[in-house]
């Protein structure tokens, strides 16, 4: 799986021009048709279809399904609604609150705190390097409450300085849409969609 673009015709394209890489081997992935559709709950309750481009690497020959930024592995709602709950729960407030504010089910939220808080020190880690990396003169977000908190304030500290300086780290391709992409699309791009996979490779 590789986190990719949310433009298609972009994916397409960068596809057929043999610069997308495979994250197992670092060769040239190769189309290799289609998964099946499904869709998820993006904002405001709105449905977003997508039909995953599956492609093959060109040397391990491990197929890999592209999943458009806006999606996390294996989660039903999109990176900015889950995103959304991850900072009302940063501060402070509880799932059945969280949950309350997004109009979404008790139990779908308390999944994604539990798992985010189990994941929180490694994002907070990655995001920090990211930070530096990116950033001309790194500002280290102050500690919060918990290390929830201070996950996701790694974070946001780490996309202000992808979108001040338009690009990334970490491997990944140039950004030139850096400017629009939101926090947690970029965030599940940057970790290659590991915000709320309990294992490190997951990818
Ligand atoms: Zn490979």
């Amino acid at each position: 799986m590789l986190i990719v673009d949310n433009d298609v015709l972009l994916v397409e394209r960068q596809l057929r021009q043999g610069q997308l890489i495979c994250p197992s081997c670092g060769a040239v992935l190769a189309p290799w048709g289609h998964g099946q559709p499904r869709s998820i709950r993006g904002d405001l309750g709105a449905r977003l279809f997508l039909r995953p481009r599956r492609t093959r690497c060109s040397g391990c020959k491990v197929t890999h399904v592209l999943l458009a930024e806006v999606f996390w592995p294996r989660r039903a709602d999109a990176a900015v609604v889950i995103g959304a709950g991850l900072e009302i729960a940063a501060l402070g407030m509880g799932h059945r609150q969280v949950a309350a504010h997004l109009g979404l089910a008790e139990g779908t939220v308390r999944g994604w705190l539990r798992t985010f808080a189990r994941r929180a020190e490694d994002v907070r880690r990655h995001f920090t390097v990211a930070l530096v990396a990116l950033a001309d003169d790194p500002v280290m977000p102050d500690a919060a409450s918990s290390a929830f908190a201070d996950a996701v304030s790694a974070v946001a500290a780490a996309h202000r300085a992808a979108a001040m300086n338009g690009r990334t780290s970490g491997g990944c391709d140039e950004w030139p849409h850096m400017l629009t992409v939101s926090r947690w699309e970029f965030a599940g791009r940057a970790i290659g969609g590991r915000l709320l996979t309990s294992s490190s490779s997951a990818i």
